[in-house]
């Protein structure tokens, strides 16, 4: 499945077409599904019979509009490299000052946890000894940019800033593990190898609490009407994205699989975008789909980054 014969970028390489197709895709994904979010499954096959999607917009959206998923997603890629490195406490600053200015959308859980005024360090594992629920797909959704900075530490460096970067928000381990999977599968994808290969090899590197789990979501047979909770879950939102890579051809195949499922269908498309758009490289992206693309960052002015902005972040993350 993988295009070993991709052109690359004009000017760049092939890797460079991958990074920038896991940072971009995860946007485009999330601005594809954001108007069809807690839509039944098959919204995307009825609004687009033909199987052209476009930005459509809806929902409160405009066409081409990025959400939550791909803000916190810009916040962390600017901390990484502003701080130069991994700094905790900076991007929870971040991700609080972006809660505070009212984005149109925030996850729940991530929003108890921004708002509480517990400390940095703190604020998610309180949460989740109060709630005893704390594995939303919040930590998946964000994961292209620190995906793609931190491919260069290896599997165990970038399975390990993942996990950290996840705990920000999330005090259940099991996002943490499930994003450190993502993490890991983007970090293949980025070096030409098949993600879905690669899957046995990094659930042995998953926490052994939480290995079995994931396996069930991630194997090969999975599909995902077997899901046993919302794809807000953190589960069956990396099953999903997972299987719609796995069962199509193309970067924009597998978006649509992932939108039509419905639920959460931005974050789904999100992390698809990630995994797909690392498979496939940027220049399989439908510029129908780059064009409109823009991310508005609440808390930041009017700061609004499109394709070449972003596509510039996920480049400077890499090098
Ligand atoms: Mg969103
Ligand atoms: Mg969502």
């Amino acid at each position: 499945m993988l295009p070993s014969d991709q052109p690359p970028l004009a000017g760049g390489t092939a890797r460079t077409d991958r990074v920038l197709g896991a940072v971009v895709g995860s946007a485009v994904g999330d601005a594809l599904g954001a108007p069809f979010e807690f839509g039944p499954a098959g919204v995307y096959t009825a609004r687009f019979p033909d199987g052209v999607g476009e930005m459509c917009g809806g929902g409160g959206w405009d066409p081409g509009e990025a959400t939550d998923d791909t803000q916190m997603a810009v916040l962390i890629g600017e901390s990484l490299l502003e701080r130069g490195g991994l700094e905790l406490p900076d991007i929870f600053g971040r991700f609080r000052r972006w809660a505070g200015a009212d984005p149109k959308d925030i996850g729940l859980q991530t929003e108890q946890v921004l708002l509480s005024g517990d400390p940095w360090d703190l604020a998610a594992p309180i949460h989740f000894q109060r709630s005893g629920r704390a594995a939303g797909n919040g930590s998946l959704m964000r994961a292209a940019t620190p995906a793609v900075h931190f491919a260069a530490a290896g599997r165990d460096g970038t399975m390990a800033a993942a996990r950290r970067i996840a705990a920000l928000t999330h005090g259940d381990a099991a996002a943490w593990e499930g994003t450190a999977v993502l993490h890991e599968l983007i970090r293949v994808a980025l070096d030409g190898a098949d993600p879905v290969a690669a899957v046995p090899d990094t659930l042995r590197h998953v926490h052994e609490d939480h290995r079995p789990r994931w396996a069930t979501v991630l194997a090969p047979g999975w599909h995902p009407d077997d899901a046993t909770e919302f794809n807000g879950a953190v589960w069956p939102c990396l099953g999903s994205a997972l299987w719609a890579l796995r069962t199509t051809g193309s970067f924009e195949a597998s978006l649509a699989a992932a939108v039509d499922l419905g639920g959460d269908t931005d974050t789904v498309a999100a992390v698809t975008g990630a995994l797909a758009g690392a498979v496939y490289g940027f220049a399989t992206i439908p510029q129908r789909w780059t064009d409109p693309l823009h991310v508005p960052l609440p808390g930041y002015g009017d700061r609004v980054l499109r394709t070449p902005e972003l596509a510039g972040l996920a480049e400077q993350l890499a090098a």
